[in-house]
This record gives C-alpha cells, sequence and structure tokens, in this order.
C-alpha cells in the first residue's frame, strides 16, 4: 500500500494550494490523488480568469482578503515566479438599501481602498454603464484579474515537482479513523489527510452532503464596440439578482454570468444540462451597458458547490483531527485559492492557523456551522 505523510483528495485549486503549502511547510511525502488530470475543466476552477475584490457583504470575508492580497497571492506569485494578479478596478453596484448595504456595513471601518460612489460620479468613472436611478456604486481599487489557467498551471507545476501526483484515479472512499483511501487502483494510506473534492466532497464525506450543494453556472462571452481589454471588472447586486463581469482575459470580448445558487437541489455535477441563464445575462447587459454587446461569442460551463450561507467549510473530519476537509467555495473560492490552501495545511499540520481572521470566526467555517 503506497504511504504518505499527507495525502490531499482532489487536485482543483483548494488542493493544489493545500499541497503547495505542505511543500512550503517541509513535510516530506505528500501525495495529491485527481480523478481527471490536473488543469480539467469538469470542476471549479478551469478557465482564463476569476474577479478578486475586497468589497463583500461580510466584514469576515473583507479581511480574509486583506491576508489574501497581501500575504497569500504574493507568496504564491513569488514561488511561482509569474504574475498571477492583473489589477484592475472593479465597480460594485445595485439599488440603495436591499443587499447593497451590507457592502457598506462590511466596509465600514475596515481600512481598504474602496470608495462609494453617487451615480453621476459612477458615470464619469466607469462610462460603460448607465447606473440608471437611485443606485448605489462601490469603487473597489484594491481589485484585479486573477489569470486563472495561469494560476492552477504554475501550482500544478509547483507540486509536481515536490509531490507524488496521481491522476486518473477516482477516491471511492476515505476512513477517517484508519486513514486508509479507497481508490479504484487500490488503496492508499496517510498519516493526515485534506479532502479538497469541490462538487464531488459529499459523495466523499457523507456528513457533509446535506450542507453541500452542487449549481451548474454558465459564463458568457460576448463581442463589445470598443476596447473590450479596457471594460472594468464589474458586480450587480440586486434586490435578487446577482449578475457580474470582466474583461475576456487572454481572449476576445468580455466575459459576464449570472451567480445563480437555487440549482436542482439533487444536481448530478456528472450530467449535461443546457442554461437558461443566458438570456437572463443578455437582458441585464443590454439594460446597462451604454452600448450593449454585439453577439455572443462563446458559452463556458462550470460548477459552484454552495453551502446555505455561502460561507466555506473549512474544518476537521467530526470523527478524526487526521482527515481536513476544505469544501463549500460557491462562486466566490478563487481569490482565496492561496489562503484557504495554507488554512486547510495548517489545520492539518498544527490543529490551528496563523490567520486571524480566521481563527476570530472559525466557528463559522466548522462542519457542522
Ligand atoms: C463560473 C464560475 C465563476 C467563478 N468566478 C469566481 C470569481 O470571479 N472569483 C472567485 O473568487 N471565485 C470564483 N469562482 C469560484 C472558484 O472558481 C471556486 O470556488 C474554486 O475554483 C473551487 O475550487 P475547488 O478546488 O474547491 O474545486 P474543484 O476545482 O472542483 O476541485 C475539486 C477537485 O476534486 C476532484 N475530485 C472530486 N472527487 C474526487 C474523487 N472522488 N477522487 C479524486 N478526485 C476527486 C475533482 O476532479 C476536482 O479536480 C467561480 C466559479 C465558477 C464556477
Amino acid at each position: 500500500m503506497r504511504e504518505f505523510d499527507v495525502l490531499v483528495i482532489g487536485g482543483g485549486l483548494n488542493g493544489l494550494c493545500a499541497a503547495w503549502w505542505l511543500l512550503r511547510r517541509g513535510v516530506k511525502r505528500v501525495g495529491l490523488v485527481e480523478r481527471f488530470t490536473l488543469g480539467h475543466d469538469h470542476g471549479s476552477s478551469h478557465g482564463a480568469s476569476r474577479i478578486t475584490r475586497s468589497a463583500y457583504a461580510d466584514a469576515v470575508y473583507v479581511r480574509l482578503m486583506q491576508v489574501a492580497h497581501a500575504e497569500a497571492w504574493p507568496a504564491l506569485e513569488a514561488d511561482a515566479a509569474t504574475r498571477l494578479i492583473h489589477r484592475r478596478d472593479a465597480c460594485l453596484f445595485g439599488p440603495n438599501g436591499g443587499p447593497f448595504q451590507d457592502y457598506l456595513d462590511a466596509l465600514a471601518g475596515i481600512d481598504v481602498d474602496v470608495e462609494t460612489l453617487d451615480p453621476a460620479e459612477a458615470r464619469r468613472r466607469f462610462p460603460v454603464f448607465r447606473f440608471p436611478g437611485d443606485l448605489g456604486v462601490l469603487h473597489d481599487r484594491t481589485a484585479g484579474i486573477v489569470a486563472a489557467a495561469d494560476t492552477i498551471a504554475a501550482l500544478a507545476r509547483i507540486v509536481r515537482a515536490g509531490a507524488t501526483v496521481i491522476e486518473g484515479a477516482t477516491v471511492l472512499g476515505v476512513d477517517p479513523i484508519s486513514r486508509v483511501v479507497d481508490t479504484q487502483d487500490g488503496p492508499l494510506r496517510a498519516e493526515r489527510i485534506i479532502v479538497t473534492a469541490g462538487a464531488w466532497a459529499g459523495r466523499l464525506l457523507p456528513g457533509l452532503a446535506g450542507r453541500l450543494t452542487p449549481v451548474r453556472q454558465t459564463v458568457v462571452h460576448l463581442a463589445v464596440d470598443g476596447d473590450a481589454a479596457a471594460f472594468p471588472l464589474w458586480a450587480w447586486r440586486g434586490l435578487g439578482d446577482f449578475y457580474y463581469g470582466l474583461p475576456s482575459f487572454q481572449r476576445p470580448g468580455i466575459k459576464a454570468a449570472k451567480h445563480v445558487l437555487d440549482g436542482p437541489p439533487a444536481l448530478d455535477p456528472d450530467a449535461p444540462v443546457d442554461a437558461p441563464e443566458t438570456r437572463d445575462v443578455l437582458a441585464f447587459l443590454e439594460e446597462h451597458l451604454v452600448s450593449p454587446p454585439r453577439e455572443v461569442l462563446a458559452t463556458e460551463r462550470c460548477l459552484y458547490t454552495v453551502t446555505d450561507d455561502e460561507d466555506f467549510v473549512l474544518d476537521h473530519h467530526p470523527a478524526s483531527a487526521a482527515v481536513t476537509v476544505g469544501a463549500g467555495f460557491s462562486g466566490h473560492g478563487f481569490k482565496f485559492g492561496p489562503l484557504t490552501g495554507r488554512i486547510l495545511a495548517e489545520l492539518c499540520l498544527d490543529g490551528e492557523t496563523t490567520v486571524a481572521p480566521f481563527e476570530a470566526a472559525r466557528a463559522r467555517f466548522g462542519w457542522g456551522a
């Protein structure tokens, strides 16, 4: 039986980041087992780009982003010797009151470079948008495009160089007490285990299945008049809807999507689907852009795994502190990846972390929270 000091199950963003941090900590026998190949497009971490920002509707995530921007991403960029965050301004807007107010409340009292604008000033700074009526607007100067595919490629390089990567192997079960991991190619054993299985986490950890809902997302790439690369990053926080977009990094056009949280409750993450939400994205852009998009260039599919409150799960398995779990990263986990990787590695090795805003709110991220 192959033996490891720490075995990571799932090689998406979070598994790769956890393995990267374990290697940084000097763990000798790190294994990572992935059912597909690193960089595949069946889970949550593929595609060229993601948005990073500090504007959040919850002060805990604003504070975690401060650590992610100041420490975690620079550490990964240094180890990868590659620029992974490309700084761009972002605007976040929505009707005053309602969910938009949560962003103002969360940012109040935290020293972060996010400014409130009235619609006239917002139109001057972000002229591609109409900003009609009584809207609140935030200008986030900490935002940027995360070069997502570059990040995964850099992490895969680092992890392959220091760990044993087992690809094309599906984990069938994890025994938290014996720490034997059953795969279709035979069992593996580890002193400690980190499970970062994305939309499949509930299958491996039945105790979490009720808390984790996989939801399919569709992203649309669109041709626009003018320089698509000059588009801002943006997010609309409406009374009952949430849209976001950015330039289609490393490809033509802009990218936009509807943030969908209420998918079929028992979605099979392996099942094919079609995407009516593309129509909603086009209708939103028709209403809010000064020059609506010219045509749809492409669509992409991706999976969210959501908890009820969109909090992440970052905790030990209730039956054994030798098993650490990272799950429920929803549609906002990429910007935290290098930080959640560090949190998972520290929970696994030390039982507690050096990330103060995480420790201060740790109960929220618990298995049974
Ligand atoms: C459309 C879309 C847009 C997004 N936009 C943003 C954004 O702008 N900003 C942001 O911060 N975040 C964003 N996110 C969220 C972010 O991308 C995810 O939170 C993050 O990628 C989750 O990574 P993960 O490692 O948890 O999951 P995954 O990448 O899915 O990794 C899980 C891995 O586990 C493997 N696995 C599962 N089961 C097994 C098994 N039994 N055996 C072996 N391997 C297994 C899977 O194959 C997979 O590789 C977006 C997500 C989507 C879908």
